[in-house]
């Protein structure tokens, strides 16, 4: 909390440049609102997932060492998601500002991000955090079904049903629940996730730069809310 850039005004709003922190738990519906807030504010959307998935196609000494994470199945250590992260934020048409999503997603990691952003005379504007209750994120996220011919035929049970329950309308093959999406391995997914998610919503509430909006209406209401209150921000 006593870093430079939460001291210095000027660093605080970082300029011009807009620094946009997307928060959410899986489920949420970050990545399709940072992909509209993106597409308003005219800023490129920069998720770590593509990212990762950009860079194991690729090959560098950076590559190499992730793919070797990737394959053991274990967690990408920080050192190498923030210099991912940096590298994309030193691109030209990042000059203008991100919206990050997928990043930090651990308080180190917001840390890490701080220290890149005082470096280049700039700091996060601002932390939309889309704020879903539990249940219904276990419900929007065990609730997808797959067709068991092509894997492209996916619906939902709540928000995309299939005309016939259990059966796909583009080729009437049955649809199946993947395991990765039972209750049980989503449940124990948000269990993992959200504590690290919530210390990084506490550092950026203890930075004043966070605000929640409510995930639970429809995502142009959600949009609207966003792009109002990160207008206010910048006019502030
Ligand atoms: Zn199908």
């Amino acid at each position: 909390m006593t870093s430079q850039a939460a001291a210095d005004p000027a660093a605080r709003t970082g300029g011009d440049r807009r620094i946009i922190v997307m928060m959410g738990a899986p489920g949420a519906g970050k990545g399709t609102q940072a992909e509209r807030l993106a597409e308003e504010l005219d800023l490129p959307h920069v998720s770590t997932g593509e990212l990762f998935r950009a860079m194991l196609k690729s090959d560098s000494p950076l590559a190499r060492k992730l793919r070797r994470y990737v394959e053991s199945g274990g967690l990408v250590p920080d050192d190498i998601v923030v210099s991912m992260v940096e590298d994309r934020l030193r691109q030209e048409d990042a000059a203008r500002g991100v919206i990050l999503d997928g990043f930090p997603r651990t308080l180190a990691q917001a840390e890490a991000l701080d220290k890149m952003l005082q470096r280049a005379g700039t700091a996060v504007c601002a932390v939309p955090y889309i704020e879903v209750p539990g249940e219904l994120l276990l419900e929007r996220l065990s609730g997808r079904r797959i067709c068991t011919l092509d894997d492209q035929h996916v619906y939902h049970v709540h928000a995309m049903p299939a005309q016939a329950e259990g059966i796909c309308d583009i080729d009437g093959a049955e649809l199946y629940q993947r395991v990765d999406d039972s209750a049980e391995t989503v449940q124990d997914r948000l269990d993992k996730q959200l504590p690290p998610m919530f210390e990084v919503i506490d550092y950026y509430a203890g930075h004043d730069v966070l605000f929640s909006v409510r995930g639970d209406q429809p995502p142009e209401e959600v949009t609207a809310e966003l792009l109002r209150l990160i207008a206010s921000r910048s006019a502030a």
